[in-house]
This record gives C-alpha cells, structure tokens and sequence, in this order.
C-alpha cells in the first residue's frame, strides 16, 4: 500500500494551488513539474525503502540507556543517512549552499512522504533542518561556518531544548542560566526536560538549541536568550575535541513516537556547560519562534499524514473484510459483504477522508503561502501574506492535531478488535499522532495565540487577506451550479465569523481577556472548520474542472462526497461554537476547584 496518494499530493500541487506558476520567479527558472515530481518520487522511496520498514520495529524495541551510551535500532541511523544522501535535508536551500532549491510546498510534501513512513524516525531529520535553518538565519558567521556543514551533512543532529521540568507553556518562567566569560561565550547551567533528539547514537555530535536568561536580564519572555550548545565542542574544523558539560540524565518512555530519544539533559553540573550565544542577548524567544513557526506547520502536516496512514490503512481492510449484510437483506444464506458496504463504516471513513486531505490541503497551502511570501517582491504585497500566515499557523498546527488522531480513532473503529491489537499498524497511528495537539504549543495555547493575539495583529490585515482569498474561491466555485449549496453555506458561515470576532473583540475590549480568552479553543474549533470548508470548496471546484474532461473519474467523485460530507456533517458544528462565544458562556471558567 502506498504511504501516500500521489494523485491527491499532485492534485493539490498542480489543480487546486498551481504551483506550475512558480517557475515564473526566478528563483526556480531552472526547475519544472519534472523536476518537482522527481523529487516527489525520491521522497517515496527513501520514506518506503529505508523508514517504513522499521517503523514498527522502532515502537517496539525503544531506545535504551546503558548507563553510558544511548542505544537506537541502527535501522534509524541508516535511515538517517538515507535522507542526507539523497539531498532532502537541504532541499530547500539555495543551488550555492548545495541545496536544490525547491519550494517550500514541494518539500513539504516530500517530508509528508517520510512522516507517513516513519513519525519517530524522520523527527531526527526533520529537527535538524528546523535548527540549521535558525543558526542559518541568525548565528553569527563563526558558529554558521563551523556547525551548518556538520549538519547538513548528517554529522551533527539538532534539538530544541525549551522545556523545563517545571515549565512547559509558560516560557516566561524559565530558569537556565547563562553567565557571560571573558572567553566570549556562555556557561549554561540549568535541567531540561523532554527534549527531542537530546541524546543518541545515530551522529557523532548534537547541536542543542538552548533557551537560558543572561544573568541580571528583563523578567519574563524580554529576557530570554537562544545559546547554541554542542554535545561535543568542536575545533576549527568542526573535528570534535572534548565533551561540553552536558550530561543526559535519563530517558522518557512515551505512549507513541517510541523511536525518537525523549530526554532529560542535565546543562552544566560540573558549571562547565559552554554556550555560544545566538544573535542579540534577550531576543532568543523571537529567534525560537521561527523554529517554532515552521515546526509547527510541520507539526500540522505530520498530523495530516499520520490521519491519511490509517485512513489508507482502514480503507483496504474495509473492502476485504466481509462481515454481514444490507439490513434489507433477510436471507442468512447469502454471502456477507465487505464492511466497506455498510453506510456507518462509509460514513467513517468519509470522516476521515475529509479530515486527512483536508488537513493535508491545508497545510500544503500554509507552505504555498511561504513561497508566494519569499517571491513576492512588493512588500505591500508581501505584508498582507505574512500577517496571514501567522493568523493561520495555530489553525495549521491545531486542526490536523486535534482531527488526525480523530481520524485515527475512526481507522482503529473500522478494524474492529483487529483494530485495538498490535499486529495491525492503526493503534500505533493513533498513539503517534496524539503527541500533535501536545508538543509545539499545545492546544489550549494555540487557541489563545489566535483569539488573543493574531486576529488583532496589524489591525485585523491577516482576516483581510484571507476574506480576499476566500473570495477567490468563491468566485470560482460561483461557476459550477453544483457547487451553489456550499458556497451559500461558506458565506454564512464568514457572516457568523465576522459577528463572532466582533463579539469576542467587544468581550475582551469591555471585560477583559479572562472573560473574552475562557472559551478561546471553541474559536479555534469554529474557524478551523470555516477554513477547511473553504478548502474542500477549493478542492470541489478543481475537482469539477477535472471531471468536465473526465465525467467519471472516481478520485473527482471522491473530492465532490468528501466536500459534500464536511459541509452536511461537520460545517454545522460552526453553530453551536458561535452561541458558546458570543454569549461568553461562564461553565468552564466559573467551575470551582473544590466542585470537582
Ligand atoms: C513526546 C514529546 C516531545 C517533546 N519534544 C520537545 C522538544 O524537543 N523540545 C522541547 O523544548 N519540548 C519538547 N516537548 C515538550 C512540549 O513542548 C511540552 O510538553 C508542551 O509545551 C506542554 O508543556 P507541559 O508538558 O509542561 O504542559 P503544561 O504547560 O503544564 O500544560 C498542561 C495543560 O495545561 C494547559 N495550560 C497550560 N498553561 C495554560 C494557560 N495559560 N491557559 C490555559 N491552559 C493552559 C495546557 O494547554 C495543557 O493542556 C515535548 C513533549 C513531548 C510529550
């Protein structure tokens, strides 16, 4: 079974957000859809010949300590290096820094292929390129030209060491320490805790990035500092010399993701931790949440790929599994039908069709919009994307975390008993994927970046540039009568938006944010949907442009039910989240503890 559809990776590519237009910019002059699907292709094989295989195995037998070493299947470090040789951890960078300059959408759909295959394996990569690329945008030359080439060749692997034992959203309240020495670099003293990647045996060296406060620096997020720590200091040659002061104090043992080491790192217990400081001091969370931004659009899509997993996994069982009848039929001799028949398991995996591709689509357009930014060479009109952007990051990180693993439960479901038991590959799906709505910010504090922050940023330009967006679609889905029930049911829907953002903004203006931000998560619920709705409607409309010369291919029909069943079954919820907020609903927030 494939790990993805191609056909549908191509579909939103090519059909729905033309990413043909981009080999206009000169950026990609030398790149044509050949080029963009033969990378497509390299992904697939690397994903299906090196990750796939082990994917279980890596669940199974976790990495373990020895009291030394940190121990990992070595199929992860095969892989690993699998993923370098073929060029894909430096895709996106430019021809003269060895990269193949691919758009942001076209790796993303690439790294899709590799998460598909493997979660807890591609993290090792996928958190490497994150680090390389914030040393790429902000270190100084020094630690740029020492650490990026042992990165992107695989030599040196990247983390990003945040959390704390005691604090995880709350980054305000970090307590690693950085004292300046007259060496010009740090000592880092400090615990951190669950950090990804923060040991193992699959590179020689490790690049931690390291969130610390410079002694005497601001209180809360102005005082935090970003501090680039090697597991091995290293001499001019990148060579490694001697171990820093960073010692692993233990590993974490997780309910999914099993494969990639979840660790406890000890920074600086004999106080000789060394530490180069990234950038300008007390600017470090600024510099982290670029990491954080594009993590968290790759948060979203690994979300996205690991729904589609067991959506693909559920549907072929679903044909072969023969079990009853039509509830018409009476006659106990006549043969069952395959499950796939029965309308409750179609209306399964229907849910999680539109759950997966939607999610895919959704965060295929959120790379879309970081190339139509990086190309755009008006900055009045490069602004407007940006705002946007950001607006849609906590949708893109939120939704597919919060509907990926709900499509997982629905595979687990449709399988049945075989569905709950370790031979079948959709319980570990659903574990893997119910990190998502945890890790990069979880969920709650997700919604409230959105209700409390980005609507408002830059006087409300990001909603703008979506309506604009929206409008595009609308107009194009105007054309097809078919399409007539959606778009009136989309453009209600913005209608009910707009009245709620007034609502909330008149709550938070008049009552304030305990108030107004209580019930932020039934606003991440309500405009998440709206989106994906305009998203399916997009996809509806390149669908019925595809089936005007083909009237009965079944991936168009496809996209047409699926389209039909966000609208009908989930695009009515957008009702009931709306009366919550806009009536500032009080049983959450007025619940005593001692109720409880
Ligand atoms: C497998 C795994 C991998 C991870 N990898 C990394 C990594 O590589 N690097 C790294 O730095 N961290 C990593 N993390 C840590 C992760 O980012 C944190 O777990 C996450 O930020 C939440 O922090 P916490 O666990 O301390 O939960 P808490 O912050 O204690 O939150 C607990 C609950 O309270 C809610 N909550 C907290 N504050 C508020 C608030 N103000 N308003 C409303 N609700 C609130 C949260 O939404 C959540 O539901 C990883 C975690 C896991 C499980």
């Amino acid at each position: 079974m494939p790990l993805l559809s191609r056909q549908d990776l191509e579909f939103c590519l090519y059909e729905m957000l033309d990413t043909d237009s981009l080999l206009q910019s000169p950026r990609y002059a030398d790149h044509s859809r050949e080029t963009f699907n033969q990378t497509l292709e390299t992904a697939e094989q690397v994903a299906t010949k090196y990750f796939a295989p082990h994917n279980q195995l890596a669940d199974e037998k976790e990495p373990w300590f020895d009291g030394e070493t940190v121990h990992t299947i070595p199929e992860v470090k095969e892989a690993f290096r699998h993923f370098v040789n073929a060029g894909l951890l430096t895709a996106r960078l430019e021809f003269d820094e060895g990269g193949m300059q691919l758009p942001h959408v076209v790796a993303a759909a690439c790294t899709g292929y590799v998460t598909a295959a493997n979660p807890s394996s591609a993290a090792y990569p996928f958190l490497t390129l994150a680090a390389s690329n914030l040393i790429r945008h902000f270190a100084n030359n020094e630690l740029k030209s020492t650490y990026l080439p042992l990165m992107r060749t695989g030599l040196a692997a990247g983390t990003m060491a945040l959390t704390e034992p005691d604090t995880g959203s709350s980054l305000a309240d970090i307590k690693t320490s950085a004292t300046p020495t007259e060496q010009g670099h740090y000592l880092i003293k400090g615990n951190k805790m669950f950090i990804s990647g923060g040991d193992q045996d699959i590179t020689d060296n490790i690049v931690h990035l390291v969130l610390a406060k410079i002694k005497g620096a601001p209180a809360g997020v102005k005082g935090i500092s970003l501090f680039l720590v090697p597991k091995w200091l290293v001499d001019d040659n990148g060579e490694p010399t001697q171990r820093n002061d960073v010692q692993l104090a233990g590993l974490l043992h997780k309910m999914g993701y099993r494969g990639t080491t979840s660790t406890v790192l000890n920074f600086g217990e004999r106080d000789q931790c060394v530490g180069y400081l990234i950038g300008e001091p007390h600017q470090g969370l600024k510099y982290m949440f670029m990491m954080m931004n594009e993590a968290r659009v790759g948060v979203g899509l690994g979300a996205a790929v690991i729904g589609y997993r067991g959506y693909a996994e559920s549907l072929e069982y679903a044909r072969e599994r023969p079990q009853g009848r039509h509830p018409s039929n009476k006659d106990p001799a006549s043969k069952p039908i395959p499950i796939i028949e029965h309308a409750d398991v179609k209306r399964m995996l229907l849910a999680q069709k539109a759950y997966a591709e939607g999610s895919i689509a959704l965060c295929l357009y959120a790379n879309h919009l970081i190339d139509r930014i990086e190309t755009c060479d008006a900055p009045e009109r490069r602004q407007p994307l940006q705002e946007l952007l950001d607006l849609l990051t906590p949708i893109v990180k939120s939704w597919p975390s919060e509907f990926g693993p709900k499509a997982n439960s629905l595979a687990i479901q449709i399988l049945g008993g075989a569905g709950y038991i370790r031979e079948y590959p959709v319980e570990q799906c659903y574990r893997d994927n119910r990190l998502n709505p945890i890790h990069e910010g979880t969920h709650g504090i997700q919604a409230m970046d959105l209700l409390g922050r980005k609507l408002w940023q830059a006087g409300g330009l990001g909603v703008q540039t979506l309506l604009g967006e929206i409008g595009a679609t609308l107009q194009q889905a105007g054309e097809f009568d078919e399409l007539n029930e959606f778009c009136e049911q989309l453009q209600a829907a913005l209608q009910l938006l707009n009245t709620t953002t007034e609502s909330l903004g008149g709550q938070l203006q008049q009552q304030g944010p305990d108030i107004g931000l209580a019930n932020a998560s039934a606003y991440l619920s309500l405009s998440g949907h709206i989106v994906v709705a305009w998203l399916w409607l997009w996809q509806a409309s390149a669908a019925l442009k595809g089936l005007h010369n083909d009237s009965e291919n079944p991936f168009y029909r496809g996209k047409l039910q699926a389209c039909r069943f966000f609208f009908r079954w989930e695009l009515p919820k957008i009702q009931h989240w709306s009366h919550l907020l806009q009536s500032a609903d009080d049983t959450c927030r007025t619940m005593q503890n001692d109720y409880f």
